[in-house]
């Protein structure tokens, strides 16, 4: 039996090979290794894609959250709200400028409960940083209008979004800043680490290039003391030939996602709830099921490979323990944590291989109902 994995980057490898190749040789032979013309012109042709005026290419995800708040002037004694349901990296790059995090819970459809975002805010308060997290884009009307009430910046985590629309906008092109994630396995993933900071505003584009790059404009006139976290020209080579596929396979995901939904619908899953924009890019597909983690295992022995997005909110992670948050902190974000399951999904998943994980949940649901009867 052939295993349905979790996400096939070998099977995408397949496509792009040999414009990929082609793309990575050429830097190999110009050795343009450092800030070449690869990066300058991913930087023009992603900037475009979002709708916005500037990208600058960094070395991760987590070091666009950085520079862009630094950019920013966030920093010891400041206070930035983010979702408590996200990945650990929006909030450690929130630590590492020395700012305080400050969590939300998630609402129905997993993203920041924008409702709650008010009572979090403080004299200290300087950003608020929605995350669009498995592909789904925050509605960004009501953010704006808290951070424009307030006198707040806006830094968007869209690590987990490439391409996703909210309101006829690109996700990253709503805040002061958006922020991406090119690792490998997210929706534009390069071969290795990569990231990007996008931005309409010609200063944080031009403090994210300096910190970049050693806090240089020119060679040895050091403007700050910056940082060394710049986009590789290879991943940026790379970044620029997967870039030109993006549509395609966010297509590819919507059109499994709704294959899912319907199956999953007739056998009596609820799909997941749908966001208001519904132009989500379903970076990954979640559902939450009873005896969850039964679920995994059941599915595991199937051949069928799941993840958990994610399995201990931040405020529990020991990481955290100094904010002194306990159990119940965020009750939502706690629940998706021990009932979310993440289905297998990118853009070359089969119709036979969606059927297999649906037949797999549906002997689950089976096998629950067969104990909870011999328990009663
Ligand atoms: C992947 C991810 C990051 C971090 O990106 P890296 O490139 O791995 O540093 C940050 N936030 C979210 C929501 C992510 O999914």
């Amino acid at each position: 039996m052939e295993t349905v994995p979790f996400v096939d980057l070998k099977a995408q490898y397949a496509r792009v090979k040999p414009e990929v190749q082609a793309a990575m040789d050429n830097v190999l032979d110009t050795g343009a290794f450092i800030l070449g013309p690869d990066v300058a012109a991913f930087e023009e042709e992603f900037a475009r894609y979002c709708g916005v005026k500037y990208s600058v290419g960094v070395e991760s995800g987590t070091a666009a959250l950085r520079v862009a708040l630094q950019a920013l002037g966030i920093g010891p004694g400041d206070e930035v709200i983010l979702p408590a349901n996200t990945y650990i990296a929006s909030a450690l790059a929130v630590s590492q400028v020395g700012a305080k995090v400050v969590f939300v819970d998630m609402d129905e459809t997993y993203l920041i409960d924008a409702a709650r975002i008010e009572a979090a805010i403080t004299p200290r308060t300087k950003a608020i940083m929605p995350v669009h997290l498995y592909g789904r884009a925050v509605p960004w009307e009501p953010i704006v209008g808290i951070a424009q009430a307030h006198g707040l910046r806006i830094v968007e985590d869209a690590s987990q979004a490439h391409g996703a629309l909210a309101g006829g906008r690109r996700v990253g092109s709503f805040g002061d800043v958006g922020c991406f994630s090119f690792y490998p396995g997210k929706n534009l993933g390069a071969y290795g680490d990569a990231g990007a900071v996008v931005t309409d505003d010609a200063r944080i584009a031009d403090a994210v290039r300096l910190e970049r790059d050693f806090g240089q404009r020119y060679k040895y006139e050091h403007l700050v003391k910056g940082d060394n976290c710049r986009l590789d020209s290879i991943q940026a080579a790379v970044l620029r030939v997967k870039l030109r596929y993006l549509d395609d396979w966010n297509a590819n995901r919507r059109a499994i996602a709704m294959r899912y939904d319907n199956m999953l619908k007739s056998i009596g899953v609820e799909p997941p709830a749908r966001t208001r924009s519904f132009d989500d890019v379903y970076h990954l597909y979640v559902v939450e099921l009873g005896e969850r983690d039964r679920a995994r295992d059941l599915l595991s022995g199937l051949g069928i490979q799941t993840g958990i997005h994610y399995p201990v909110p931040i405020h529990l992670q020991p990481a955290y323990r100094d904010l002194g948050l306990a159990r119940g902190s965020f009750p939502k974000t706690e629940a998706a944590a021990s009932q979310l399951l993440s289905l297998p999904m990118f853009p070359e998943l089969t119709e036979a291989q969606i059927e297999r994980v649906v037949a797999g949940i549906q002997s689950h649901l089976t096998s629950v109902r067969a104990s909870t009867r011999k328990a009663g």
